[in-house]
């Protein structure tokens, strides 16, 4: 039988698959099921914020996956960890109202700007090494045995669900194992660009300034969405200058090289490009049977090598999803004590595996896909403006649309906000004409596809 950490340990799992690596990190890092019993669990959250969102959003989500492992739930209730301890900070009366508490009700000040946001739970111990990843392991490795010296910046950069974020948390966890008093933090680009927000409307900035010029290893994910955002770029630019001539260490992830982020400042691009840059591809299959029965291994699992063999063959995109599936395998194994072979697996999984990319993939999946990879809202790639940044994504979008699922140009226009059926099929044609003549176009095109939609 599973115990708490277990099942949530899968629950995380399964959810880690569904939403975006920065939701992910944002609402679910330091929660944990607090108590289960009779059907009723608490589950402890760090912060109001995160309680907002999984009671608002991910219950339902929670509640389905929660049931696969522990049967019937009850109640769920989420409770913030450190009024639990009976810490009132103020913020009780956040508590009973059913919305996003508004800033106003939040204590002023520097709310986390001193938190170092590390997980534990990602360590260089439990990242396994491949062909792959290799040399952005060797770099990390380097970067936090000595920090600043080496490779400053480190750049580290591949596509979605391949480690970066593992990687970067463990230069973090492996900093503070030293004991030396460094100050680590890390933080995704758009938590920075939220801090920075929220410092330039309380009117502190200056404390938001010192506090991350105190830093001696910085740690930025996600870096590819400042893109465009000029104020975040103009920060970070000088925060850059200062921590790099005070030897501080500073790494940078990102889903694309820094020559691909759009709208990135020059003068910063070339800070980026002034280290060491690293990428990850997606491993290999060798690699990937590897890296579920290492997983195995470190969970004291005894599956058979054809069942991970199966999982490893029918996962193409990346080791987020290979962990998905093997933490649904290791949980349905437990919960029907069937032992792991290649028979269980094909029973437990193939179910999960039919649906093929065709099937699911709907016009509201894509434009999302579109909407992530710009870092432009779905709103406005469905809406009316023309604004420059968004007419190419608008036509990435149909191109998308009409060649997964062969909708009719009137449905599609339908799908992206009431367009007329012509204008669709100028989009299209449009579209057409980049991928034969414009190689970024159709590059973009297959990221796309390769980091969302597979
Ligand atoms: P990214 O930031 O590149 O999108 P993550 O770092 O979030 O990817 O990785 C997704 C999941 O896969 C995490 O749970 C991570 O621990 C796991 N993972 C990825 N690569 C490895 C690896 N080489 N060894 C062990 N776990 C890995
Ligand atoms: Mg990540």
């Amino acid at each position: 039988m599973m115990d708490k950490k277990q099942i949530w340990q899968a629950v995380l799992g399964e959810i880690e698959v569904t939403i975006s690596k920065s939701h992910f990190v944002t609402w679910f890092s330091n929660t944990y099921i607090a108590s289960i019993e009779d059907g009723q669990v608490v589950i402890a959250v760090p912060h109001g914020f995160s309680k907002e969102w999984l009671e608002n959003k991910y219950d339902k989500f929670i509640r389905e996956s929660l049931a696969k492992h522990c049967g019937e739930i009850t109640s769920i209730e989420y409770r913030v960890a450190s009024q639990e301890r009976g810490c009132s900070d103020g913020m009780g009366s956040v508590k009973q109202e059913n919305r996003m508490p508004s800033l106003a009700t939040l204590p002023t000040g520097v709310f986390g700007l001193y938190e170092t946001n590390l997980n534990s739970r990602y360590t260089f111990d439990n990242h396994i090494i491949g062909s792959h990843n290799e040399l952005a392991r060797a770099a990390c490795e380097s970067v936090a045995e000595d920090p600043g010296n080496k490779y400053n910046p480190l750049f580290i950069y591949g596509g979605v669900g391949l480690g970066k974020t593992h990687l970067l948390q463990a230069i973090g966890n492996h900093v503070l194992r030293q004991e030396r008093g460094d100050r680590v933090k890390y933080v995704t680009s758009e938590k920075f660009t939220t801090e920075l927000v929220d410092s330039i409307r309380r009117q502190n900035i200056d404390l938001f300034k010192k506090t991350y010029r105190e830093i001696d290893i910085l740690l930025i994910d996600d870096i590819q969405f400042v893109g465009g955002k000029e104020k975040t770029q103009e920060e970070l630019f000088h925060l850059f200058n200062a921590l790099y001539q005070q030897n501080k260490q500073i790494v940078f992830c990102s889903d694309r090289p820094p020559r691909s982020i759009a709208t990135l400042e020059e003068r910063l691009r070339s800070r980026f490009e002034g280290g060491m840059i690293v990428d990850i591809v997606r491993p290999d299959l060798e690699t990937k049977v590897a890296i579920l029965s290492e997983k195995c291994r470190m969970l004291n699992f005894p599956a058979s090598y054809e069942a991970l063999e199966y999982i490893a063959q029918n996962i193409q995109s990346n080791v987020r999803e290979l962990e998905g599936a093997l933490n649904r395998f290791i949980a349905t194994c437990q919960l029907k004590k069937i032992s792991p072979n290649l028979e269980s697996a094909i029973t437990v999984l193939d179910p999960h595996f039919q649906k093929t990319p065709v099937d699911v993939l709907t016009p509201k999946k894509i434009i999302e896909a579109v909407s992530s990879y710009y870092n432009i809202p779905a709103e406005e790639i469905i809406g009316k403006g023309r604004r420059g940044n968004v007419v190419r994504p608008r036509q990435m979008a149909v191109f998308l649309i009409r060649t997964a699922t062969r909708m009719s140009y009137p449905c599609i226009g339908k799908e992206l906000g009431g367009r007329d059926h012509t204008t669709i099929m100028h989009a299209f044609k449009k579209a057409e004409e980049e991928m034969e003549r414009n190689d970024m176009f159709e590059q973009e095109i297959l990221s796309i596809k390769e980091r969302f939609l597979l």
